[in-house]
This record gives C-alpha cells, sequence and structure tokens, in this order.
C-alpha cells in the first residue's frame, strides 16, 4: 500500500512538471513490483480479470507513472464505468490537448465482445512496459494511446467458465453480449446500445487516426495463432488503404514474422466446412468496428486470435500486434495525420460527390494461389449425425496451396446530392446522426424544397430479430416533388467528412441503413380505410369516371391471385387510387436535395441545432 502511494506521488509531481513545461522524465527499467503484476501474470497465463479489478489494476498504473491517465467514458445500462486508459508523454488527456501537440492519436479496444479478453490482458501489459517500466518508451513519440480495457463491461461481468466452447481458455471469461442480448460490433451504425453511443461520443471526440479491435476467432483450425482483418479497399480511403496495405500491414507481417509469429488473414473458406474450397475475404458492412472507422476516414486493423491456441500464446501474440503498430504510429505519425485529414479533406469536397458511392461490394471473380499453414484432417461420416465431421490433427502442420479470392468490386451504388433533409419528427434519426460527428443545420422556416423522394414498395419484414430489431427488405422507386418541410427540419450537407457514413446511415439501399433497421417502420403503415359500402359506391364513380381502370384491375389481378380473391382488397385497390388514399404512405421521409443551389444555405442555424461530439439537446435525450 506504501509503494502504490509513494508511486502516487511521484507520478503526481511528474504530472505537475509535465504541465509545467518541463520534459517528461523517462522512469528506469525496473522490476515489476508485486502490486503491478497482473492477475493474467500471476495465474501463469490461464486468468484474466474481472471488471472491478481490472478497473484498480488501471488506477495503479496510472498512479506509477506520469505518463497514464485513468478516466470512464460512460456507464453502462447497470452502472458500471466504462474504463479508459490513455498514455501520452505528456500526460495529455483530452483531445483537444493532443491536436495541439501534433499527435497521432491511436484506439485500442478489447472486448468488445467479452468472451475474448485476449487485448485487455496484452495492452494492460503492454502498457506497463511502456509507461511504467520505460522500456518501450519510444512507442508513444508523437502518440497518444486510448485503451479500452473492456468495452462490453456488463457481458463482461456475466463471468463464467462455459461461455465460449470453442475457446482454449482463459479459465472464465465475459459473455459476447450487452446485458441486453446486443453485439456491440454489429452496433456501429444504429447506435442502439447505451455504450455503443458513449463509444460514439468518445471516437468522434477524439477521431482517432487509427484503430485495433482485439478479438478471438471462432472457425477453422490452423496454425496460425493470430489472424487480421484490414479494410484495403472497400469503405476505405484509397491513400489511407495504401499505406495500410504498404505500410502498417507489411510491418506487421515482417516484425510478427521475425519473432516466429506469421499472421494471415482473418480465415473464412468459401465454403464455410471445406477447407480446400479456398479463402475469402470480403467488405464489411460499417456495423462492424473496423468498417465503421473506415467510413470515418480511419484505418482500423481488426486482430484475431486463434480460438484452439493457449491462453498464453494469444495474449503474446495480441501483444506483439499491438506492439509494432505503436512502433509504426509513432514513425508514421505525421505521415499518417497528413493522410487522415486528407481523406477527411477529400470526403468533404465536391469532387467526391461527382463520383457514384459503393454500399456494398461483392466478391470478384479472380483470386490468387497462395499457401496456407494448415494442419492435417480428415473427414468422416458421423454415427451419430449422418453429417460431415472434420477431425483436424493440430499434432501435424501441413501446407496448403489454395485461391485466395480477397478483391472486392463495387455492387450498389449510389450518387450522392448535394444534402439530405430529415423532417424533425424523426428526432432519434437525427439524434443518432449527431452521435456519429455529423454535422447538423436546422431549417428556421417552413420551406418548400425540390427534393428526390423514394417510396418503398413491397416491404417485408424478416420473421426473427436481428440485434434486437426486424430488419426489412424493399424495392425502391425513386421520384421528384416538392415537399414543404417544417421549421426544424435537419440539412445535413454532404460535404462534410462524413459523408460516407451518412450515406450508409441515409441512403435506404444501404445494408445499414436506419430504415433497413426499422427506425422507419410507421410511414409503411396504412392507417385510413373505407368502409365496403362507401368503397363499392364509390369505386363505380371511379370506374365511370376512368373506364381504363377495369382493365388495369385486371392485370393487377392477373399478377396478384389474393387481389382478385377478396373483396377488401379489391375495394382497398380502389381506395389506393382515390384522392383519399394517404400520399405519405411507403414514402421514405427522408429528401435528397440534387441541385447544391437548392440547398437553404442562408437558413440561421437555430439553437436546438444537433452539434458535433452529442453537445446537443437530442444527444442529451440519448442519455438518459
Ligand atoms: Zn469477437
Amino acid at each position: 500500500m506504501r509503494i502504490v502511494v509513494a508511486l502516487a506521488l511521484t507520478a503526481t509531481l511528474a504530472r505537475a512538471a509535465a504541465a509545467a513545461g518541463a520534459p517528461a522524465r523517462e522512469p528506469a527499467a525496473w522490476p515489476v513490483p508485486p502490486e503491478l503484476l497482473t492477475r493474467y501474470e500471476q495465474s501463469g497465463g490461464t486468468e484474466t480479470p474481472r471488471h472491478a479489478e481490472t478497473i484498480a489494476y488501471c488506477r495503479r498504473l496510472a498512479a506509477a507513472s506520469p505518463w497514464l491517465t485513468y478516466t470512464t467514458f460512460g456507464t453502462s445500462p447497470q452502472g458500471r464505468e466504462l474504463p479508459l486508459l490513455i498514455a501520452d508523454r505528456a500526460g495529455l488527456c483530452t483531445p483537444e490537448q493532443a491536436r495541439a501537440a501534433g499527435r497521432a492519436v491511436v484506439l485500442i479496444q478489447a472486448c468488445i465482445h467479452a468472451g475474448e479478453p485476449d487485448g485487455k490482458d496484452a495492452g494492460l501489459l503492454l502498457l506497463r512496459e511502456i509507461a511504467v517500466a520505460g522500456r518501450l518508451a519510444s512507442l508513444l513519440d508523437g502518440v497518444t494511446v486510448l485503451f479500452i480495457p473492456i468495452f462490453n463491461v456488463d457481458g463482461h461481468e456475466r463471468f463464467g467458465p462455459h461461455n465460449r466452447i470453442n475457446q482454449n481458455g482463459p479459465r472464465e471469461m465475459g459473455w459476447r453480449t450487452t446485458a441486453r442480448g446486443l453485439n456491440l460490433n454489429r452496433d456501429h451504425v444504429k447506435a442502439d446500445a447505451p455504450e455503443m453511443q458513449a463509444w460514439l461520443r468518445l471516437f468522434t471526440a477524439w477521431l482517432p487516426d487509427l484503430m485495433v479491435d482485439c478479438h478471438v476467432t471462432d472457425g477453422a483450425d490452423y496454425q496460425y495463432a493470430l489472424t487480421y482483418g484490414l479494410e484495403l479497399g472497400g469503405n476505405l480511403d484509397a491513400g489511407l488503404a495504401a499505406w495500410a496495405r504498404d505500410i502498417w500491414l507489411a510491418d506487421l507481417e515482417a516484425e510478427l514474422g521475425r519473432r516466429g509469429l506469421a499472421i494471415a488473414p482473418y480465415v473464412m473458406f468459401r465454403k464455410w466446412d471445406d477447407p480446400r474450397s479456398g479463402l475469402r475475404s470480403g467488405v464489411a458492412p460499417p456495423r462492424f468496428s473496423t468498417s465503421y472507422a473506415a467510413a470515418q476516414n480511419r484505418p482500423a486493423l481488426l486482430l484475431e486470435t486463434h480460438m484452439l491456441k493457449d491462453y498464453r500464446a494469444r495474449v503474446e501474440a495480441t501483444r506483439a500486434a499491438l506492439e509494432v503498430t505503436l512502433r509504426v504510429a509513432s514513425r508514421e505519425g505525421r505521415r499518417l495525420r497528413a493522410l487522415t485529414a486528407a481523406a477527411d479533406s477529400l470526403v468533404a469536397s465536391p469532387g467526391f460527390r461527382a463520383r457514384p458511392l459503393p454500399l456494398t461490394f461483392r466478391a470478384a471473380p479472380d483470386s490468387t494461389v497462395v499457401d496456407f499453414l494448415g494442419v492435417a484432417y480428415d473427414v468422416v461420416t458421423s454415427d451419430l449425425t449422418g453429417g460431415a465431421w472434420i477431425r483436424y490433427d493440430a499434432s501435424r502442420p501441413q501446407i496448403w496451396r489454395l485461391p485466395r479470392f480477397d478483391r472486392s468490386e463495387p455492387h450498389v451504388t449510389v450518387d450522392l446530392p448535394a444534402a439530405w433533409v430529415v423532417p424533425p419528427e424523426w428526432d432519434e434519426v437525427i439524434a443518432r446522426l449527431a452521435l456519429h460527428g455529423v454535422a447538423i443545420r436546422r431549417l428556421a422556416r417552413e420551406t418548400v424544397l425540390p427534393v428526390t423522394s423514394c417510396r418503398l414498395r413491397d416491404a417485408r419484414w424478416e420473421e426473427r430479430p436481428f440485434e434486437g430489431r426486424h430488419r426489412l427488405t424493399y424495392e425502391i422507386e425513386t421520384f421528384a416533388q416538392e415537399r414543404a418541410f417544417p421549421a426544424g427540419t435537419a440539412v445535413i450537407d454532404a460535404g462534410q467528412r462524413t459523408a460516407r457514413l451518412i450515406a450508409h446511415a441515409l441512403e435506404p439501399a444501404g445494408p445499414d441503413a436506419f430504415v433497413r433497421w426499422g427506425f422507419f417502420d410507421p410511414v409503411f403503415e396504412q392507417k385510413e380505410y373505407a368502409e365496403n359500402y362507401v368503397m363499392e359506391a364509390k369505386a363505380r364513380e371511379m370506374l365511370a369516371a376512368d373506364p381504363a381502370l377495369r382493365a388495369e384491375l385486371a392485370a393487377c389481378q392477373a399478377a396478384d391471385p389474393a387481389l382478385a380473391a377478396s373483396q377488401e382488397a379489391i375495394l382497398n385497390w380502389f381506395y389506393l387510387r382515390s384522392p383519399w388514399a394517404d400520399p405519405r404512405l411507403e414514402v421514405y421521409p427522408v429528401g435528397r436535395l440534387q441541385d447544391p443551389a437548392a440547398v437553404p444555405a442562408s437558413d440561421p442555424v437555430s439553437a436546438s441545432a444537433a452539434a458535433p461530439a452529442g453537445a446537443n439537446s437530442s444527444a442529451a435525450e440519448l442519455r438518459q
């Protein structure tokens, strides 16, 4: 205890010196004092600490080094702190300070899936080496590190030995989803989880220059202890993708290879249970962490240790990858910051809107042949289930020559408008956009705007929920109209750094569009109907006025037998063609302003305009 107090005093003095402008003293290398040994070390690499123990350890680390600051970036639904450890050689701990000092900001997060704690233990070890032992102090040259040891804190405390059937340790671990059952790594765009909303405030305030998200795989057996996902195209800016491939990934492969740690892209076989079918990788939608970062013009690395390797091997592999990443960031910080700034500027520029923006990608047909470090296996017919049973033998490593299909090409694309307009009654959607750091203006008065709208026809909902929502599909039919938008309507200019993300959230063709997640479901509900005896008479009046309707009805009935068989359906068919039909039924409320000249630029920004970083009333409502 006395040692902790002494360390805290040292840290306070050093922090005061740093604040006063004196150079921070590099801590001398020293043997790890007992109170700074992690549970992982004390258990011989078999255990991982609980939430409270992790926070207590983070606080002790921060007390032991002027370079570390422990803080929290929010509170979970069950009332737990979302922990954040900030590492910086001058003790900088706000985005403004880091920006003013020209730091490259690196976000490392662990336990977004709380059953996969490797990154937590690896990060704590690495930060202790950097900031307390001082052995790897140069990794913080020009770099500020944000380390989230546990993102899914409530899921983490659903702690037990039976949470990951495929996984070889630690002895006990947390659960994949939040207490409410949401997978945070599918929640980046829709942001339903309060934990994700807190994360988005952190992310948009700091806008880290690169990010690492630490996981453990499921899937096949093979030799690699560590696989990775890196968006090398897809949603990421081309300049950043080239940097990530030629510098970051090249260093990871070379340096980890020198340490005897071969890595490979995240392993997915073209047929999930047939290794010889070949390897594939694609572009994930931005509901995933790394694709989300890409949509925010930031490169991100997905680390996936192999579930069947023991916990020590996995933590060491993760630690090594994080170390190499920080070495790259410290060496390349200036260039990286220039590239992220250039990507932000490019997305905000008129030139970006001149080309179609891909919302989805599909695998290109061409492949390359690679050597894959597999293990021997045979396939037998199970006498229990009758199915194919792959039996791997990890004691017999093999090199397989496999085709790898890793090139993607755009599939669904959209032409960006000059701006989107979202009526104010869709306040939940506007608030989510603000959480993403989207700049939003508000119409000061009702304004008629020439917009492209769309009708979403033939909507169908999935029977089973996915991530707490019933997703839907529809056919998109666009049309031009003059529409009156009320005061308070959100005007969202495409000329901003988040345009790619806005398009994913607001364009109905995208897989993560808010409308696909059910945010706009009421517009699909017909709310007024005609009584049959009223409509029988009206239908006859309509036929008398327009005899062509009879042939149109017959054609529709030929295509849809249900329409021929039901009095209600036939009368509703007439109702929907009558002046009483609701013109807003199935019309997507978000309008697109195609012509930049039509964007109401001169409207004053109202006091309630949603601003980035959550400093607005809409985001404040979300916090409740
Ligand atoms: Zn995971």
